[in-house]
């Protein structure tokens, strides 16, 4: 199965991606975690995306569609992968498609999340993560067990420096901008699911399963 989650910054992608992920047996692929890994590692990619990531604006998208590309040559994407912040432009969905069409294959569903724009905000400035293991938590509505502690791998949490209430608003003003569109084009295709992500984390994952009908396990 091959899935793309769109939605705006904050709309709990990766929080649910990690249960599709395990459910479905299928690479969580964030971009957004490979620029921060490039950019905590200090490689040229890191490099060359890193001003992107801290004003809250696109990379360029012939770098992120190389990355993605990389990416989805590597074998442990043969039975499908679940792609979480790409695309996020009209240049990287037709790409993306080019690409998969060469291969014979093609995106099953798009699951758009919807949130309204108050709750993102205090979603995203109350965001805590792990850099150890990557774990997410929110301070009030996922809290760790032990407060600012993971409770994966006993790592203390810190916020993101993306995460602050002007980048975020930025954020959002981008997604507006240059990846809301993609909900009609994906629309047209007839592929997209909406998902209300505005409930609790367990009713999303729900409401997700529901959208997939059969093949959720
Ligand atoms: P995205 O990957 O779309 O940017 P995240 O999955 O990181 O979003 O979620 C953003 C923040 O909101 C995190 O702190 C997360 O714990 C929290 N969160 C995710 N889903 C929900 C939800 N359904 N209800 C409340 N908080 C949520
Ligand atoms: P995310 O972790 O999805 O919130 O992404 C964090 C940041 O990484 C974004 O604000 C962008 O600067 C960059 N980024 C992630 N995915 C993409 C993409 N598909 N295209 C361009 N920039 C991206």
């Amino acid at each position: 199965m091959r899935l793309v989650l769109l939605g705006p910054p904050g709309a709990g992608k990766g929080t649910q991606a990690k249960e599709i992920s395990k459910r479905m047996s299928i690479p969580h692929i964030s971009t957004g975690d490979m620029f921060r890994q490039a950019i905590k590692e200090g490689t040229e990619l890191g490099k060359q995306a890193e001003a992107y990531l801290k004003e809250g604006r696109l990379v360029p998208d012939t770098i992120t569609i190389g990355l993605i590309q990389e990416r989805l040559t590597m074998p442990d994407t043969h039975n499908g992968f679940l792609l979480d912040g790409f695309p996020r432009t009209k240049p990287q969905a037709e790409a993306l498609d080019r690409w998969l069409d060469g291969q014979g294959a093609n995106i099953d569903y798009v699951l758009n999340i919807e949130v309204p724009r108050e709750q993102i905000l205090i979603r995203l400035t109350g965001r805590r993560i792990c850099k150890g293991c990557g774990a997410t938590y929110h301070v009030q509505y996922n809290p760790p067990q032990n407060s600012g502690i993971c409770d994966f791998c006993g790592e203390k949490l810190s916020q993101r420096p993306d995460d602050t209430e002007t980048v975020v608003s930025h954020r959002l003003d981008v997604y507006v901008e240059q990846t809301s569109l993609l909900v009609k084009y994906y629309r047209e295709k007839g592929i997209l699911k909406e998902i209300d992500g505005s409930h609790d984390i367990p009713e999303v994952t729900q409401a997700i399963g529901m959208a997939l009908g059969s093949d959720w396990r």
